[in-house]
């Protein structure tokens, strides 16, 4: 088996260790045999979504994401394409914006990829904090840190969990993220995958699915020091 991981825009879209993202990815599949490639793209280069398994969109600052979004529209269809054909995605933080209608901000507007159906508008001050949460997706929580001047409202969507600690997408919803078919928007980096093995085993494992047949399952790996740190992290900061 194999997985062709997509990596936009590195050059511009790479905040806080986003691209430990993808090498967590890599080496979760290296680790069960499983063949793994990433392709980086740059902003005028063609990419062909049928050949992709894992999209990641990572957190970029207003400025960078102002840059991406033109080129964003040029590829929406082909994006919008892959998302509606199951394909898996993960958008942080300002890919994650990116995913929706628009983000407001003082400086203008950007247009989003309209691709799930999100919008966001920057509020007075920025969202800086650690963050636990808890998703139904799997037991074990997620964890992760957010800076965000954007605040995100998902509408009628799925959140990707419940806030524990922390603001999540606007800082009174008590949501955090969004769940969009096989789209997993999220504001939590840091980076986010190596704390957070169920998350990217979710993503892999949804990416093999689609292409080998729903019958598909991860053997689970031992994840030691995976589990001691997003298990640190969730005893600093929720009280129990
Ligand atoms: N520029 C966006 C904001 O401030 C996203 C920041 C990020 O990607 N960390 O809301």
């Amino acid at each position: 088996m194999k997985i062709t991981i997509g990596h936009l825009y590195p050059d511009l879209l790479n905040l806080y260790g986003d691209r430990g993202n993808i090498q967590c990815l890599m080496k979760r599949c290296e680790w069960r045999g499983i063949e793994a490639e990433t392709i980086a793209y740059e902003l005028n280069d063609r990419i062909d979504f049928g050949a992709l398994d894992i999209v990641l969109l990572g957190g970029g600052s207003d400025r960078e994401e102002m840059i991406v979004c033109t080129r964003l529209q040029e590829i929406r269809d082909d994006f919008k394409r892959y998302v509606e054909n199951d394909g898996v995605v993960i958008a942080i933080c300002g890919g994650y914006q990116l995913l929706g209608h628009y983000y407001r901000t003082s400086e203008g507007e950007m247009k989003g990829l309209s691709l799930v159906d999100l919008t966001t508008e920057q509020g007075e001050g920025r969202l800086i904090n650690n963050v636990v949460l808890k998703s139904d997706l799997f037991d074990m929580p997620i964890v992760g840190f957010e800076n965000h001047g954007g605040r995100t409202d998902i509408r009628g969507n799925r959140p990707l969990g419940k806030v524990l600690y922390g603001s999540g997408n606007d800082g009174k919803s008590g949501f955090e993220g969004v769940v969009y078919r096989n789209v997993i928007g999220t504001y939590l980096h840091g980076p986010l995958l190596p704390k957070n093995p169920a998350l990217a085993d979710l993503l892999i494992e949804k990416a093999l699915q689609k292409k080998y047949g729903s019958d598909v399952r991860l053997e689970a790996l031992p994840d030691k020091e995976e589990q001691e740190a997003n298990r640190y992290v969730y005893d600093r900061f929720v009280p129990h």
